[in-house]
């Protein structure tokens, strides 16, 4: 069995609550739909939090017992706290695994760990999507085909404001023409950071047998190695 692994979803769960097409998509919440399929793993224990809940359900000791925090968010990225932000970029640092999905490309943590504007266009109309499988020995790869499609999905295109990804692994096409960098990997000081593009509120996206692989994967791939919290301590010599 592969090592255990805790995991956080977090969602800031405002569309589902009020947008009825969302809601009939997921009923529970993306974070629900999300942690159903990785609790089908038995070495994986998951837990949700959101937005509304006190410190956006991200705690000091929640984080303590997070290997991997998964993160979608859209339209409220202002409402995240600027020192909740800041306590998640502190753990990706010292080694917790940070998956930002879809329309997290602006979320606050993914930008702070980024550095650059992290815009990109988009257009939701709906689109075939065609996600090429550019790094098919990476882990986050495993079993994936070396190219899937979404029959719906929004488009996201270039330029994305992103720092050179360390690993590019996905690049997507569109029907309209577009094409994206949809799932690239940096290292931030002792932790690993994954973005992937699908997953707009309004289609099945996170139901999809692909997807699901690769999230997953990429579960698994972010998993911390250490967990060494930051700081500039003098040291004393070791030889006299
Ligand atoms: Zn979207």
């Amino acid at each position: 069995m592969p090592d255990a692994v805790r995991v956080t979803v977090w969602n800031e769960y405002r569309h589902e609550l009020d947008n009825p097409v969302v809601a009939a998509v997921y009923p529970e919440g993306i974070h629900a739909a999300i942690a159903a399929f990785l609790r089908e793993q038995p070495e994986i224990t998951v837990r949700v939090a959101t937005l509304d809940e006190p410190e956006h359900g991200l705690t000091e000791e929640v984080l303590d017992e997070t290997d991997v925090l998964i993160w979608w968010g859209h339209r409220a990225h202002e409402d995240v706290d600027d020192a909740i932000a800041a306590r998640v970029a502190a753990r990706v640092h010292a080694g917790m695994g940070f998956i930002a999905l879809h329309s997290a490309h602006y979320a606050k943590p993914f930008k702070r760990l980024m550095g650059t504007t992290c815009s990109l266009c988009w257009r939701d109309d709906g689109e075939k999507e065609r996600l090429w499988t550019v790094r098919p020995a990476h882990p986050i790869a495993a079993g994936l085909p070396l190219h899937f499609e979404l029959e719906k999905e929004e488009m996201y295109g270039e330029p994305f404001g992103i720092p050179e990804p360390d690993e590019l692994i996905f690049i997507s096409w569109f029907a309209g023409g577009e094409v994206f960098r949809s799932g690239a990997t940096w290292q931030r000081s002792h932790g690993r950071v994954f973005y992937f593009r699908p997953g707009h509120e309004t289609f099945p996206t996170y139901f999809d047998a692909n997807v699901q692989r690769v999230i997953l994967n990429a579960v698994r791939w972010a998993r911390p190695t250490v967990n060494l919290p930051d700081g500039a301590p003098r040291a004393d010599p070791l030889e006299p």
